[in-house]
């Protein structure tokens, strides 16, 4: 028996056994040979064969026995039989029992060639099968853990952070002029900084734990805009980029309006960050002719290559190495945490809308939602 195998033959005619032996090696296969079903049976329970050939009418254990006990003992296994004429309503009960295929007596080699390599790539595509069903269990294994992992230390570090935030609050005043004072200020700024990543990771979490519950609202879009303009005056000063608004006066949307808000914040955080100094952002938005709002976000910046657009939705994915961006979330090529289109993909597919990006590198991105809205009948 050869520690290779990969065919076990079991026939009880010491001729048919030569002939099968000299065809399956000429095939380039593997094979060992057993002289009736006994044999055969404690050969298979010894060596892991992924195919086994048997006739049916043996002395000692017959073939139907064979097929029942090994299916029973592996039920994966490929199992052809060779039959006569006489008995072909047996193959095809043991068919029923599992057998994937049978072969008909005197045996025409030409066609046993053919099924035999069909089952040994049955047999390849069921292992695939295996390996990738346990690779996806896995990987569903791992994504519990980081869920868990990400819920508990966002929730364990909220407390320190704000306490690092308080007490930096309140001694600042009282540092004013003196020598401490900017170091204090730098540790009111690093904290701020990590409070951010603190929310952004429940942020997280809460997208992990349960589907987004939406409060919709009736209300008037361009004050929201406003106000997001001025959250973002200063940091588009400073970094010389122009920021244009494009919204009707009357617009008037039925949407998440928290939810909304951070889907545009979001979306002109990122053309903030991926805008080289002195660039235009541009907002649009409108209630297009096919009853959707319609808010695109233009930047004139760095683009994303087209291969990378597929992925920029997921979570934590970041087209530069992560690990050499800037801390600092405004500056050009501002760190993140892969995660901010994250929650605007589900917090649009949760409105039952999508979001899209056209882009060109070098040139820049345009970031487009569309949302539909209630028809005018509806009285939402
Ligand atoms: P991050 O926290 O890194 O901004 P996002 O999920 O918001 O995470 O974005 C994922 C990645 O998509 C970014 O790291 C960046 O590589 C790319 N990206 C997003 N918006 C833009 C943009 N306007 N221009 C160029 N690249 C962008």
């Amino acid at each position: 028996m050869s520690a290779d195998s990969q065919i076990l033959v079991v026939e009880d005619e010491a001729t048919i056994r030569l002939i099968w032996e000299r065809f399956l090696n000429r095939w380039g296969y593997q094979v060992d040979m057993a002289e009736n079903g006994q044999v055969g049976l404690d050969r298979a329970r010894e060596h892991a064969y992924r195919l086994i050939i048997t006739d049916l009418a043996m002395p000692v254990l017959g073939g139907q026995e064979l097929v029942r006990t090994l299916k029973a003992e592996q039920p994966d296994l490929e199992i052809i039989v060779t039959t006569g004429q006489g008995t072909i309503e047996i193959a095809v009960e043991m068919m029923k029992a599992g057998v994937s295929d049978f072969i008909t007596k005197p045996i025409n080699f030409g066609s046993a060639e053919y099924v035999i390599k069909k089952c040994l790539e049955n047999v390849q595509a069921k292992r695939e099968n295996i390996r990738l069903r346990r690779i996806n269990r896995d990987l569903e294994e791992l994504n519990k853990i980081k869920e868990k992992f990400i819920a508990i230390t966002s929730h364990e570090l909220r407390t320190p952070v704000s306490i690092i935030g308080n007490i930096v609050q309140a001694l600042e005043p009282s540092m004013d002029g003196t020598e401490e004072a900017s170091m204090i200020r730098m540790i009111g700024s690093a904290s701020e900084q990590l409070r951010e990543i603190v929310t952004e990771m429940h942020e997280i979490s809460a997208l992990n734990s349960e589907k987004i519950s939406l409060q919709p609202s009736r209300f008037a879009f361009q004050p929201l805009c406003e106000e997001v303009d001025v959250e973002f005056q200063l940091v588009i000063e400073e970094r010389g980029h122009r920021l244009n608004w494009y919204v009707p006066e009357h617009l008037s949307i039925r949407v998440d309006r928290a939810k909304i808000k951070k889907v545009l914040r979001e979306l002109i955080q990122n053309a903030i960050k991926f805008t080289n100094d002195g660039g235009e952002i541009t907002v649009r938005a409108a209630n297009n002719e096919n009853g959707e709002f319609e808010l695109t976000v233009t930047d004139t910046g760095i683009g994303i290559p087209h291969d990378e657009r597929k992925w920029i939705f997921g979570l934590f994915y970041e087209v530069s190495d992560t690990l050499h961006h800037h801390s600092s979330k405004s500056q050009f090529g501002g760190g993140g945490m892969g995660i901010g289109l994250a929650i605007v993909n589900d917090i649009v597919a949760a409105h039952q809308g999508r979001v899209t990006v056209d882009s060109e590198v070098g040139r820049g991105s345009r970031f487009r939602v569309t949302i539909p809205q209630p028809g005018p009948g509806s009285g939402a």
